[in-house]
């Protein structure tokens, strides 16, 4: 039987004050449910916020390390849960489970990490301009925060976010995406078995106009951190001005490969495969642009057109799957357009291009890997972000012409080359605008314990990963201590003789 889930609200499961629901299905076959979901609005959030709002009194006291402690607990139970949370989440949004397993893995890190970071969050002590005077800056909690969430890291990206909120001492108020629930669900319980308190983690399932929006727009929520499109994105940096609150955006990427003329081919195109083709394309980082030096051009396509050729479709909880399916119907008829506009604009596929069927494929939004070769830099396959199984090649002639192709986006999030030639790579390594880049390998990788996160329309210019996403979650407080016993004044004192 399919299993009934509910919000999580002031310590207690609870269904939509509404009573609606929404069904979550299988993508790799839509005629398995995995559950059905309440379908919330306003009043639901505004029940998690307050709730959110009165457990940050005792949480924000709870000392550091302490926190982290629970934070270690939240990894350990990770650890034990790690093979079902990764066939629930290949399960509910069908990317193959080395890589779900990969998901989790990368939650658990975080988790780890913040544990450590409980007993660091430094701040700084700073000489005084005047004497018998301490000057020190410290982090302090912020207060509420909206966490709102997309599909395609359904476990590691809610990690990225939560748990450092929680180490800093605020208290969350969540809404997954409504393809991947069940993963969120999960990841609520994690935190409560490991102990966090009844009220710091809420969880509101629903739609993002009904509730994200009412997240966002929320007075009492005092920063939102955000995944998603650059769409949505926009949206919400502009809902969240009429209240000021702090927000961070990671939003969308259109990320290229460069492979210039002495690289080793063998090992771009082993890169190149797991960085277009990985998670079906769907990942901000995925490879969606290769940038090839004609005078290997040929014959690169030539091995990779091969290769893509042999990649596997099918359900990812299979060991014979190379590519899962597109997340639901929108997306592979987004996919679909894309191709043909590719076709209207004058590239050529080489490979795939098609829905395909047979095989049990029928039942799921599966499209075949796809290869668009004479792609132009104007072309809208070369500067929109698809987020699915496609790559566009283009041809270069230059380090430089191939760098200026490679900006030439409204986007920065990832970016690689493979050349063998140490001055190449940190030209790239310097022009490339982008917020990562990876030498000799492909687009995709991220660490836990790195800064990620994009420049441009790819994001607002804060980072999440390591220790740069506590910078995000927390509030620098200055404190000053005289214990002079008497009036000194900055700024004049010294200078009045
Ligand atoms: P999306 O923008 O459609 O949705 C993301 C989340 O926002 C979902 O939970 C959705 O319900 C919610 N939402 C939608 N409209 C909203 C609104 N008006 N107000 C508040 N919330 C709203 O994105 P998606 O389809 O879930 O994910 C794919 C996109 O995410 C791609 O563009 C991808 O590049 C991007 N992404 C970026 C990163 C990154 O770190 N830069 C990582 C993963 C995915």
């Amino acid at each position: 039987m399919p299993k009934k889930f509910q919000n999580f609200i002031a310590g207690k499961w609870v269904d939509a004050r509404s009573g609606k629901t929404f069904e979550n299905r299988n993508p790799a076959n839509w005629d398995e449910l995995v559950g059905t979901f309440p379908k919330s609005g306003k009043e639901d959030v505004d029940e998690a916020v307050r709730a959110a709002r009165a457990a940050h009194e005792t949480w924000r006291l709870v000392p550091a390390p302490k926190r982290g402690d629970i934070m270690r607990k939240v990894g350990d139970v990770m650890v034990a849960r790690k093979e079902e949370l990764a066939r629930q989440m290949t399960r509910e949004m069908g990317k193959v489970l080395t890589e779900t397993r990969g998901d989790v893995q990368e939650g658990i890190d975080t988790a780890y990490y913040a544990a450590g970071e409980g007993r660091r969050l430094f701040g700084k002590t700073v000489p005084s301009e005047l004497p018998d005077k301490l000057n020190m800056a410290m982090r302090v909690p912020i207060g509420v925060a909206g966490i709102v969430t997309p599909w395609n890291f359904p476990m590691a990206i809610p990690t990225w976010k939560i748990f450092p909120a929680l180490l800093c001492g605020n208290t969350i108020v969540f809404k997954p995406a409504s393809d991947t629930p069940a993963t969120a669900t999960s990841l609520v319980e994690i935190l409560l078995e490991a102990g966090i308190p009844a009220g710091a983690i809420n969880i509101v399932h629903g739609g993002g106009a009904e509730v994200g929006n009412a997240i966002v727009g929320h007075p009492d929520v005092d920063l939102v951190s955000f995944t998603g499109s650059t769409e949505v994105g926009k949206k919400i940096s502009a809902m969240a001005a009429s209240t000021l609150k702090r927000v961070s955006l990671e939003l969308g990427g259109k990320n290229a490969q460069i492979v210039m003329d002495d690289a080793d081919l063998g090992l771009a195109l082993e890169g190149l495969l797991w960085g277009a083709f990985g998670t079906t394309g769907q990942r901000c980082t995925a490879t969606s642009r290769l940038i090839l030096h004609e005078k290997i051009h040929d014959k690169f396509i030539g091995m990779l057109v091969d290769r893509v050729k042999k990649l596997r479709l099918g359900d990812g909880l299979l060991p014979t799957t190379d590519v899962g399916p597109c997340i639901n119907q929108g997306q592979q008829e987004t996919v679909k357009n894309y191709v043909e506009i590719g076709v209207q604009e004058g590239a050529r596929i080489v490979t795939g291009g098609d829905i395909p069927r047979g095989s049990g494929l029928e039942k799921g939004w599966f499209f075949s890997p796809t290869v668009f070769e004479n792609v132009k830099p104007e072309h809208r396959i070369a500067k929109e972000e698809i987020f699915g199984p496609v790559l566009s090649v283009l041809k270069t002639k230059s380090l430089d012409e191939a760098i200026h192709i490679l900006n030439d986006t409204i986007y920065g999030l990832s970016s690689s080359i493979y050349t063998a030639d140490v001055n190449r790579a940190f030209r790239a390594v310097r022009d490339v605008k982008a917020g990562i880049i990876y030498i000799n390998a492909p687009t995709i990788g991220a660490e836990a314990h790195m800064p990620f996160g994009g420049v441009k329309q790819t994001g607002n210019g804060h980072r999440e990963g390591g220790w740069t996403v506590y910078d995000f979650f927390s509030e620098w407080k200055t404190v000053y201590v005289d214990y002079s016993g008497g009036l000194q004044r900055a700024q004049i004192d010294n200078y009045n003789e």
